[in-house]
């Protein structure tokens, strides 16, 4: 049965943190919002450790630093550690020079807990009068690039004025119904996570990679979500978990046999219950022209950032604001302009692209990590990663100009990638990269 629901200004299509952003900020300046999620209950959530630009970007939601560390929805992150399997190990911090003037950085981030972030997030939303709506969207109705309604599995059939797409990287809704290009980076990879209780923990991200020189890496995390939970989780290409899954492993054997490997997790293993590890698949991807005449993409729904680049909750957050902005701008002319959805979607793209051209080049691929050693790998990506994800929020570019310049300027960090990654892949390498790789 069909029944018609009352047209909202905006209707945002999932409940995520790129959704729930985005309708935070249009609820502020003013409109009616109506965010539509398919799983608002959902208990799986990653995405704990953040990058250095991202508690700004919560604040100004309404979740300063210090009420997240004091709710104990987060904790601090003063630092990452790559800890090589062949010994030796790595502190990456942000320059000191960035905490003072005209940078003015704070040189703590952190690490959350989703589940309280989320809930946190949907307390602000309701307060600002936003309708959530518990339904899937299953039809787009559309007049050629216009979206005039949605239809949802419960029935109902949503009009609205604007739309945007925060449906995350599993559905990518707008961008599927159009056809848009996609590109896409690396292979496709898996990750399986679970979280363990341990007496104290630090106040940073320790990576734990393999140093044992592999054709391609697979890797580690461990992230404080509490002063006394650890999120575990582990990420490999999808054709090695399928392999092994073909030798009849399962998720769990194949989760515990890696973080057997690592000897600060062995007592964990033996002592501390576990619950299963949660498994996603994703493949580092974007999608072009992600701005219609009345409809943008954000969040992963867009473009998926790989997790070592700890750069995904930045980015559903900048996209979030930049989207809704726009929406606010344009909302009476009903229309975003061809200019201004250029230069949103490029800007989504160069920065994207920018953060998985680096991780896949410099630190995933053999040429250039098995040439400088995987901790000097690190710094080659972490320095220009970081520093560009300040200059972004200090410059914040918007306009055409601005946006194209920032754009170029990434472009040739992406060149002098892709020429070191050549050079090195044509050295000869002490010792002939290996397949499949081991922690
Ligand atoms: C393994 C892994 C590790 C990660 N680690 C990090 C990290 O350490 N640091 C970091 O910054 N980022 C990390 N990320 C990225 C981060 O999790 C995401 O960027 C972030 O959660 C933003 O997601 P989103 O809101 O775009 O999408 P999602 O969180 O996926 O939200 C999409 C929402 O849309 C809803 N939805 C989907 N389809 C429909 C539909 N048809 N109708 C209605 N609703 C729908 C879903 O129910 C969901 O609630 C990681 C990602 C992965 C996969």
């Amino acid at each position: 049965m069909d029944s018609n629901v009352s047209e909202k200004d905006v209707t945002v299509i999932g409940g995520g943190l790129a959704g729930m952003a985005a309708a935070i900020q249009l609820a502020k300046a003013g409109l009616q919002v109506l965010c539509i999620d398919a799983d608002p209950e959902g208990k799986v959530i990653v995405g704990e450790s953040l990058d250095w630009s991202a508690p700004d970007l919560l604040n100004a939601l309404g979740l300063p630093l210090e009420r997240l560390i004091a709710e104990d929805i987060a904790t601090y992150k003063r630092h990452v550690v790559a800890s090589s399997s062949c010994g030796g190990g790595r502190e990456y911090v942000p320059s000191a020079w960035l905490g003072e003037s005209p940078w003015n950085i704070d040189l703590r981030t952190l690490h959350v807990d989703r589940i309280r972030l989320r809930a946190a997030l949907r307390e602000i939303v309701l307060r600002h009068g936003v309708e959530v709506m518990g339904d899937r969207v299953s039809e787009v109705e559309r007049n050629s690039k216009r979206v005039i309604a949605l239809k949802t599995q419960g029935g109902k059939r949503i009009g609205s004025r604007w739309f945007i797409d925060a449906s995350g990287f599993a559905v990518s809704l707008l961008p599927r119904v159009f056809n848009l290009p996609v590109y896409s980076h690396g292979p496709s990879k898996v990750s399986m996570w679970s979280y363990f209780n341990v007496p104290d923990s630090i106040e940073g991200t320790t990576l734990y990679i393999d140093g044992g020189k592999p054709s391609y890496l697979e890797w580690v995390w461990e992230i404080p979500i509490h002063r006394n939970v650890i999120s575990v989780g582990y990420v490999a290409p999808g054709d090695a978990i399928k392999a092994r899954r073909q030798q009849g492993k399962s998720v769990e054997n194949i989760y515990r046999e890696q973080l057997e490997r690592i000897p600060r997790f062995e007592p964990l293993l033996q002592s501390v219950a576990q619950s299963l590890p949660s498994v996603t698949s994703f493949r580092c991807r974007g999608y072009r022209r992600i701005a219609g005449p009345n409809w943008l993409v954000v969040g992963e729904a867009a473009a998926m950032v790989d997790p070592m680049t700890s750069n995904g909750v930045t980015a559903a957050l900048r996209h979030a604001a930049e989207a809704s902005s726009l929406v606010v701008k344009y909302f009476r002319s009903g229309r975003l302009p061809l200019l201004a959805r250029s230069t949103y979607s490029r800007r989504v793209q160069a920065l994207a692209k920018f953060f998985n051209n680096g991780i896949e080049r410099v630190v995933y691929d053999w040429p250039i990590r098995n040439t400088i050693g995987v901790l000097n790998a690190g710094d080659v990506y972490t320095v220009p990663a970081w520093s560009i994800n300040v200059l972004y929020s200090r410059i914040r570019p918007r306009g055409f100009v601005a946006s194209e310049l920032f754009g170029l300027f990434l472009a040739s960090l992406r060149a002098v990638a892709c020429i070191f990654y050549w050079i090195c892949s044509r050295l000869p390498q002490p010792s002939t990269p290996s397949a499949g790789s081991a922690l």
